[in-house]
Formats: C-alpha cells, sequence, structure tokens
C-alpha cells in the first residue's frame, strides 16, 4: 500500500500554495480538485476585477504580473494555471473528494475515482460551492441565479438583485449598463461599506439618479415565473421580473466538514476548530488552509491572507515529523 505524505483537498489558490510548499519540503503529495484548476476563480463573473492588487495575490513567491494594478479574473487564470505548471504541481482535476476516515494513524481519502492513504490531509475546499440560500417559495425557479456570469444575458431584461454586498453590486451596474432594467433589493438601510471604494460612489449615484431602482430594508417574500413580491418599508409591493440575482453570499460546506468530525462553534458563526499557528484542527494531522477556516464569517479569511497558511501547515509538518 502506498501511503503519501499528504493530500490537499481543494486545487484553488490556497490548495496550490500548500502543493508549492510541500514540493520544496520534499513532501509525497497529491492534490485533489473536483472541478477545473482554480475552479471558484473560473466560476466568479466573467468580467470581474479583484479588490486585491496582484502582488496580494501571489503564492511560491512568483510575481503576478497584471496591466492594472488590481488584476482582472482572466489575468488570475493564467497566473495560477501558470504557477501549476512550472512547478509541476501534481493536481488531479475533476476528482471530488467524497470522504475521509482515518484508520490508526493513516487517513483514507476516497474520491470519486480513487482512494488514497496518506500521514496527513489539507482541506482547502474554499466556501463558494454552497449559495446561501433565502428559503422561500420560487426560489428553486430556473430564472433565479446565485451566480451571476455575463452582463449580456440580462439585456432588456426585469431583473432583481438582492443584496448589496460587492458582487451584487458589480452586477447591478454591469447589467444596468447593457440595458437591463434592475431593481435591487437590500436587507440593510444602506449600500455595504465593504463595496470596492472606486465602485460604491457610481452605485449610489446611479440609485439617487434613479437609474437602478433600490429597495432598503426590504426583503424578498415570493418569486413567480413573471414577478416577484417584495416586502418593503411602506408596504408589500408586487413587480414584474424576468430573472432574480440571488447574490447572498456562500457558505462552506458544513456538512463535510461535519462528516470529517472536525468540531464547529457553537455559534453562527460555526468556526471550524484549528489552531491559529499551526492550522490543525481537533483531528490530528487533519489541517485547514484557506477561507474554509472562517465558517460563515466569509469576509475573515481571503488570499491575501490566508496564502501563509500553506508555510505555518507545512512547517508545522516537518516540525512534528522531526520530533
Ligand atoms: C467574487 C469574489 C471575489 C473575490 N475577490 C478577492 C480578492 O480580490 N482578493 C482576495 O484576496 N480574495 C478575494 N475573494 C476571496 C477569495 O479569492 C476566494 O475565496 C479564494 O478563491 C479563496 O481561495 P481558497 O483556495 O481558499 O478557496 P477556493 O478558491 O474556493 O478553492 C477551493 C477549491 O476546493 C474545491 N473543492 C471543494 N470541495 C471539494 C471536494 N470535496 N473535493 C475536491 N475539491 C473540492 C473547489 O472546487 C475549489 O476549487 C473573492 C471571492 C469572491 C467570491
Amino acid at each position: 500500500m502506498d501511503i503519501l505524505d499528504l493530500v490537499i483537498i481543494g486545487g484553488g489558490p490556497i490548495g496550490l500554495a500548500c502543493g508549492i510548499e510541500a514540493k520544496k519540503a520534499n513532501l509525497n503529495y497529491i492534490i485533489l480538485e473536483k472541478g477545473c484548476l482554480v475552479n471558484s476563480l473560473f466560476n466568479y463573473p466573467q468580467h470581474m476585477t479583484f479588490f486585491s492588487t496582484s502582488e496580494k495575490l501571489e503564492i511560491g513567491e512568483i510575481p503576478f504580473v497584471s496591466i492594472n494594478p488590481k488584476p482582472k479574473r482572466l489575468e488570475a487564470l493564467e497566473y495560477y494555471r501558470r504557477i501549476q505548471q512550472s512547478f509541476g504541481l501534481k493536481v488531479n482535476l475533476f476528482e471530488e473528494v467524497t470522504d475521509v476516515t482515518k484508520e490508526e494513524e493513516i487517513f483514507i481519502v476516497q474520491s470519486k475515482k480513487n482512494k488514497y492513504h496518506s500521514k496527513h490531509v489539507i482541506l482547502a475546499t474554499g466556501f463558494y460551492d454552497k449559495p446561501n440560500l433565502m428559503n422561500i417559495p420560487g426560489e428553486h425557479l430556473p430564472k433565479v441565479k446565485h451566480y451571476y456570469n455575463d452582463p449580456h444575458y440580462y439585456a432588456n431584461q426585469n431583473i432583481v438583485v438582492i443584496g448589496s454586498s460587492n458582487s451584487s453590486v458589480d452586477a447591478a451596474l454591469e447589467t444596468y449598463r447593457k440595458g437591463a432594467h434592475v431593481t435591487m433589493v437590500i436587507r440593510k438601510e444602506h449600500i455595504s461599506p465593504r463595496v470596492k471604494y472606486w465602485v460604491k460612489p457610481d452605485i449610489e449615484n446611479r440609485i439617487a439618479e434613479g437609474s437602478i431602482t433600490a429597495y432598503f430594508n426590504s426583503c424578498l417574500s415570493a418569486i413567480e415565473n413573471d414577478k416577484v413580491h417584495i416586502l418593503t418599508p411602506n408596504g408589500p409591493l408586487t413587480l414584474p421580473n424576468d430573472f432574480v440575482l440571488a447574490l447572498t453570499g456562500y457558505q462552506p460546506n458544513f456538512d463535510f466538514l461535519r462528516q470529517l468530525k472536525i468540531n464547529l462553534s457553537e455559534d453562527d458563526l460555526l468556526i471550524p476548530e484549528h489552531d491559529k499557528s499551526s492550522m490543525e484542527t481537533n483531528i490530528p494531522n487533519l489541517y485547514l488552509a484557506g477561507v474554509v477556516c472562517g465558517g460563515m464569517n466569509t469576509h475573515l479569511w481571503f488570499i491575501e491572507n490566508s496564502r501563509i497558511h500553506a508555510k505555518q501547515i507545512i512547517t508545522h509538518i516537518l516540525t512534528k515529523e522531526k520530533g
């Protein structure tokens, strides 16, 4: 039986960063990714601009050159693909991990294609696969999208954008500029203060001038094929509607974390238990890396501040092996 030193679950930027450090340390590792390389980034809106400058998204100390200070999604795809290729990182794509169990000191990592035995496992599975649902009637209709891709699709359509995060604001502005009739439904009384500082005035001015309608302190109560029902401070409202962009955020796969017996905090944040310096979970030799660490607090970690997890974990593994 072949026993690996390390299985890394997730081929996002942070899974790749872990792969680089594992390779530098001569560990026998494999990265298992359920989709394409940097699958989450691939599924981001097509024309998205990162809020980080490119050097903050670098991994393995390899410069990320971009045309403008803040790179676009396409530039990030080029960068991370070149990283994987030039380091020769071992990544199995389109191979989803379905279970991880431990027998004596060895992990058995079960994927849809294969079974691996490993001394250590890193979970770098991100949070982009599970949208936060509104749990309202009609949410299952095909016209309700939790992922936004390209504005052209919505030209001349009546669309409702839920929320006022960066994703919602980008979608509202882009679709408005391609001729959609945009209504924003926002739970809070203002646009999120986290919206990129160079975009915030744009959305506020479009709302102030009436180009985009916004209902603050409001929420959707039901969706039908050709209309939506909104609860506003001035009473209920029904609007004709073709599409709903429910960009209500995402959450880690908590079922998977529970299945792996990782403890979650008992508050609403469901933060998976881990040591802040080694990133080791309550299961010895099972580590967390990247944005999955934040639980429901998906604003806590991003590439910028979680790429260091890779070095923390590999240093811990090497120190334990020596000791
Ligand atoms: C629209 C948007 C814009 C963002 N902009 C920025 C920014 O400007 N700067 C910044 O620092 N951060 C930004 N973030 C946050 C951060 O970029 C992402 O969350 C980033 O992708 C995190 O990297 P990660 O490797 O931890 O997770 P991910 O990139 O999500 O990678 C996790 C990977 O694990 C895979 N996976 C999941 N489950 C399994 C399984 N069971 N088996 C195998 N593979 C699995 C997924 O397919 C995915 O590829 C942004 C996030 C979003 C949503």
